[in-house]
């Protein structure tokens, strides 16, 4: 056992670190912004209220605790050796349906063991007064998201199948073949997935969907599908989101977004959801992610292998293709998505600061587009200065206090030059 020297696991994730950190320095960075706009924007949104900061630093405290939670929850199923327990009892059964199985009993267990940390999440919304979800509706929330989570189920034995054919290169051929599915899902999500949880309407104002088609035009977008969800069923906050490719493609406007919003601030977010659609931002999304997903598989096959050959008999193991290591997998993959997350979320912060850029460029108001960010800090409770940490790790938007001082700056420079 003591044999050999091989490297530790943490040396191993410090440097995925570290290669994502570089990354995401290398990303577009933030022009910094005057110092005119950075004290121009506390007018438009001041620091956040005592209230404010204490809603931010119970989420973060939660988000800490889930996190806790989760992997302890999959620790100990990996120690007590559930699945190895449970396939001994279901021997007759072939392992493309053992592989299902234990997924599916793994997703309903999860299920139920974080049912702690949704309720803390909606009690923290509901002290809040931002969300409006019924019990009836929260415990219909639950349901479809394990329904969805075990929509993925039968890519186990197709994994299963490529550990077998393949030992040394399964990674790259099961991360290849996510791709079509990853391509399928984000053109038939929009159709099939999201209207299981919201409905959609077309945008009845008249005046405002005709401004937002002249906006679209401008942008090269002809004849945008633009639907309005009933979102104020689960929030107060609002949103907008450019979703589907093709014939799904679609801009999706929460509700809420028309109850407190204004108008000129509703068409300065659709500037930047268009940003995000003129920049191919999906599509650029949709490599990146196929990226990732082939080297997440690439790490997960090395520290399989490693932990397996280590540990598997104490774990009651007997290879990476034997079901039983499904717990084991799902815990290093949630570890590995938890590694990579300061890359990905400043990934997205460069492409959000783009479509912030694209959006000014697009709707020529920056004065519009400040007072809808502020508006994110005092109706959605969003953070204005949040932490350096949280940021680095979690936000995959710029804070609210850069995209007003941005957005300011852009009016003046704009001024200027007129
Ligand atoms: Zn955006």
């Amino acid at each position: 056992m003591m044999c050999g020297s091989p490297r530790p696991l943490w040396l191993w994730f410090h440097k995925i670190l570290c290669a994502g950190l570089m990354l995401g320095i290398m990303m577009p960075v933030a022009d910094a912004q005057s110092r005119w706009a950075i004290e121009e924007s506390y007018k438009l949104l001041p620091e956040a209220s005592p209230s404010l900061r204490q809603y931010t630093n119970l989420h973060y405290a939660l988000y800490a605790a889930s996190l806790a939670w989760l992997f302890g929850g999959l620790a100990l199923a990996v120690r007590a050796r559930w699945a190895p327990r449970a396939l001994a009892r279901w021997r007759g059964i072939p392992v493309w349906l053992q592989a299902i199985a234990v997924y599916a009993a793994l997703m309903i267990g999860l299920s139920i063991w974080m049912i702690p940390v949704r309720l803390a999440d909606w009690w923290i919304e509901r002290a809040y007064h931002l969300s409006t979800t019924s019990p009836r509706q929260w415990l219909i929330d639950q349901g479809l998201a394990l329904a969805l989570g075990c929509l993925w189920a039968p890519l186990l034995p197709i994994a299963l199948h490529f550990v077998r054919r393949s030992p040394r290169w399964w990674w790259l051929h099961f991360g290849m073949a996510l791709a079509p599915i990853g391509l399928f899902m984000i053109v038939v999500y929009p159709v099939l997935i999201d209207p299981m949880f919201n409905r959609f309407v077309p945008l009845a104002d008249r005046q405002l969907r005709k401004e937002l088609v002249t906006l679209s035009n401008r942008a090269g977008v002809d004849e945008p599908t633009v639907l309005v969800s009933d979102a104020s069923r689960r929030t107060k906050k609002g949103n907008a989101f450019v979703v589907g490719i093709g014939p799904t493609h679609r801009i999706i406007l929460w509700n809420t977004l028309l109850m407190y919003y204004t108008e000129p601030e509703i068409k300065a977010i659709i500037a930047h959801e268009l940003g995000h659609y003129v920049r191919l931002h999906l599509w650029r999304g949709f490599v990146l992610q196929t990226v990732g997903g082939i080297l997440i598989m690439a790490a997960l096959a090395w520290v399989m292998k490693k932990t397996v050959d280590r540990h598997g008999p104490a774990l009651g193991i007997k290879g990476i293709a034997d079901p039983g290591a499904i717990p084991l997998a799902l815990l290093l993959i949630e570890l590995l998505l938890l590694l990579q997350m300061p890359l990905a979320s400043a990934v997205s912060r460069g492409m959000e600061r783009e479509a912030d850029a694209y959006g000014l460029q697009l709707y020529r108001n920056g004065r519009a587009a400040a007072s809808a960010y502020a508006r994110m800090s005092t109706q959605d409770y969003g953070d204005p200065d949040p932490p350096g940490w949280a940021v680095f790790w979690l936000h995959t938007h710029p804070s609210l206090r850069e995209r007003v001082a941005r957005a300011l700056d852009y009016d003046r420079r704009n001024a200027r030059s007129d």
